[in-house]
């Protein structure tokens, strides 16, 4: 039932998504078969449709900017994948991701905010110009705010995609711990994340299982004493997980793992899987030309979260912040960057 209601709001998104494009398009389109090789001069472009480009599209909307929104293949984020956001400040009761990615949406177009679906490939700066090259289409800002987003590694094994956001698997336990309130539950992987995962879960879940395929966690020591000796924590070392099983309605019953050292397989029971393995910044079309870490996130000019070292070219959101990573911290990059945007646009104006 949550499938079939996420699948309707799913498609009246896309189709929402489509008649804006299509709208777009076809004026663009139009000019440029009036003018051949014809560009409009954009004040601000925002990639990506997260909590950082559309709080961005709020700010820049509101500060009459018009600015055209760019979105590539997952509109609204990483958090349309959640089922209910708790501990975004303004919902008492918690608010479905997916709703409050379109709400975002909407109360950005209703400030002047454009959509367009571009995924761009490459940046150039050419003096104060940053032309944006997606497939054949080429835009050309005074400024531009990258808002991409990072997405969490997966481990690509049988049942994952199938479970993956509403029927067991997910990568979030901030987002979605409380729905595993006294169940056993299994956290994969052995760094920071893992660990602070699995310790958070132990608030809600009788039991957690933290998942290794070695037998030590990269996480800091610190962070690796408090998970190993919490008494709701138990370790599973030198274990890969092989499958993801499901039960007879199709939600997660339990997760096979291999031993790495006698390749044994065994089940461990649980109702929930919290992958937390990494996550991916999409930020590749950036190599380069921006300073990227050794993970890929953009790495912000020194005494700021969001300027890069072009000038009126912001970074805000999760393809820059690889320690917080929570809707509201990148709403509020995403805030930070369009006040840049605004002041530098009214400096060079
Ligand atoms: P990470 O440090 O890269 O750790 C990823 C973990 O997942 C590793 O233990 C790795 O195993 C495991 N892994 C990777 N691919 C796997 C696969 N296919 N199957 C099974 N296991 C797999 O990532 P992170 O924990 O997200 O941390 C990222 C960065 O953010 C780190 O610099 C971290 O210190 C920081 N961070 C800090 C805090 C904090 O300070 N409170 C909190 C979160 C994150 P191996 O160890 O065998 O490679």
């Amino acid at each position: 039932m949550i499938k079939n209601a996420r699948l309707k709001r799913q498609t009246y998104w896309e189709v929402q998504i489509l008649v804006e494009n299509q709208l777009h398009g076809s004026i663009f389109s139009s000019f440029h078969k009036l003018i051949p090789n014809f560009t409009i001069m954009e004040d601000v472009i925002i990639l990506g449709t997260g909590c950082a480009g559309l709080t961005a599209a709020i700010y820049t909307g509101r500060a009459q900017l018009n600015p055209l929104v760019l979105e590539g293949s997952q509109p609204g984020g990483q958090l349309t994948t959640t089922s209910e956001v708790e501990n975004f400040p303004g919902f008492p009761e918690g608010i479905d991701g997916f709703m409050m990615m379109d709400n975002l949406r909407k109360q950005a177009a209703r400030f002047g905010a454009r959509y367009e679906h571009a995924k761009v490939d490459k940046i150039e700066v050419e003096g104060g110009v940053k032309k944006l090259y997606a497939g054949d289409k080429v835009f050309e800002t005074k400024t531009v705010i990258v808002a991409t987003g990072a997405r969490p590694r997966l481990l690509g094994i049988p049942g994952e995609s199938e479970m993956y956001g509403g029927k067991g698997v997910t990568t979030c336990a901030t987002c979605d711990g409380a729905f595993y309130r006294d169940m056993d539950v299994v956290v994969v992987g052995g760094g920071d994340s893992a660990a602070e995962e699995a310790l958070f879960l132990t608030r809600f879940c009788s039991k957690v299982t933290l998942i290794h395929r070695r037998d030590e966690l990269r996480a800091s020591q610190i962070m690796a004493d408090r998970a190993t000796s919490h008494e709701k924590i138990e370790m599973a070392w030198n274990a890969a997980p092989s499958e993801i099983l499901a039960d007879e309605k199709g939600f997660t019953r339990a997760v096979m793992v291999k031993d790495t050292l006698t390749g044994e397989e065994r089940e461990i029971p649980c109702k929930g899987v919290f992958i937390a393995i990494g996550h991916i910044p999409n930020t590749d079309f950036v190599e380069g030309m921006l300073e990227r870490d050794g993970d890929g996130y953009i790495v912000p000019e020194a005494g700021s979260q969001v300027k890069t070292k072009y000038k009126g070219f912001y970074a805000a959101g999760d393809c820059v912040d690889h320690v917080y990573r929570q809707a509201i911290t990148a709403a509020g990059m995403g805030c930070q960057a369009a006040i840049e945007a605004e002041r530098w646009l009214a400096e060079h104006e």
